[in-house]
């Protein structure tokens, strides 16, 4: 493999932009961050760019929605990476259009770090997020640009810390919720591997123009089995109360939209088991543990250790 490619960044300062931003630097990749102007005067996001430019990373001002720092930042690099956030999805119109007319990039990642949308059989609202999501591959591909899509399931930080409670900020250590019966297998990876592996990713001919889809192993696991490990860590049977399909789609119903979108896509997650029930073709997928078989990921186990 050659020289490592010029990366750029479009959302570094999201929550997992930051772990991208990290992995490129201290891989070794010229990094830049394309940054707003006003979030350099956000005391926290300040402190994070700090954090960036002592990696040797390059901030670089700019917007989505300013056409002429998209391209002026985009020429100066060989990869793009978008992880702007739920709201920004459809407006990545707005990147591939810049990356049409800077005409270098060897590889474009749109904001994605979900399930593979193109496989999923969600309901409303996660159905219409998808959806946006699957959009935008399409325009990717008609335009023509060398793309990976990075489906690496669910992030462990949202997770596990509460092992999926949506009512409480700790571990729980007396009664647990399941949704459905608990038996469909979902995928949960921390996120520096996740950032780890896509940054990995962009180099190497066997991911170009492919779905990354994650499936470590040892973290396709169950509801049950995730409970049944926190279980064996605390030595602590937990009270269980399994929330019908019914009842989980009564409350997405009633939820506010922000929250209607997370329960909806728990339903396509655990209920539909969305994240494993289908099986990864080499057409379209490929799989990273088995691609860079030297990295070493933090199993669901050794990660729920912190919280017993
Ligand atoms: P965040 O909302 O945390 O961050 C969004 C980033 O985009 C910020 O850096 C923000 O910059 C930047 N941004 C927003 N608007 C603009 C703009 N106009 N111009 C330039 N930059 C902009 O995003 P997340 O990390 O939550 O989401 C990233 C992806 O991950 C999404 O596709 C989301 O669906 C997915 N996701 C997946 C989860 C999972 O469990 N698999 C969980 C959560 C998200 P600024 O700092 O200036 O605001």
């Amino acid at each position: 493999m050659g020289e490592k490619s010029k990366i750029l960044i479009i959302g570094g300062t999201g929550y997992i932009g930051k772990f991208i931003v990290e992995a490129s630097a201290k891989e070794g990749h010229p990094t830049f961050v394309l940054v707003r102007e006003r979030t350099t005067k956000h005391p926290e996001k300040a402190k994070l760019l700090e954090n960036f430019k002592s990696l040797g990373a390059t901030l670089v001002t700019g917007n989505i929605y300013d056409h002429e720092s998209l391209v002026k930042a985009i020429k100066q690099v060989d990869v793009v990476i978008s992880t702007v956030g739920g709201e920004s999805i459809a407006d990545q119109v707005k990147l591939i259009a810049a990356i049409k007319e800077a005409g270098n990039v060897k590889r474009f990642l749109p904001s994605e770090f979900g399930t593979d949308v193109d496989h999923v059989n969600a309901i409303e609202p996660a159905k219409s997020v998808f959806k946006g999501k699957a959009d935008i591959r399409r325009a990717i591909e008609a335009a023509g640009i060398p793309h990976t899509f990075v489906a690496c399931n669910g992030f462990a930080g949202y997770f596990l810390p509460t092992v999926g409670q949506m009512d409480t900020y700790s571990a729980p250590r007396e009664k647990i919720t399941i949704l459905g019966d608990g038996n469909k297998k979902a995928v949960f990876v921390k996120e520096e591997d996740i950032a780890l592996y896509t940054i990995k990713a962009v180099d190497d001919t066997r991911t170009l123009n492919k779905t990354l889809i994650f499936r470590p192993p040892a973290n396709v696991l169950s509801f049950n089995e995730i409970v049944s490990i926190w279980e064996s860590k605390i030595g602590k049977t937990l009270e269980k109360t399994y929330l019908s399909e019914d009842q989980l789609i009564k409350n997405i119903q009633e939820a506010p939209f922000g929250l209607s979108i997370v329960l909806s896509i728990m339903h396509s997650v655990l209920i539909n088991g969305d994240a494993t029930n289908f099986e990864i073709e080499p057409s379209f997928g490929v799989e990273p543990c088995s691609l860079y078989p030297e990295l070493k990921y933090t199993t669901i186990d050794e990660y729920l250790t912190q919280f017993a």
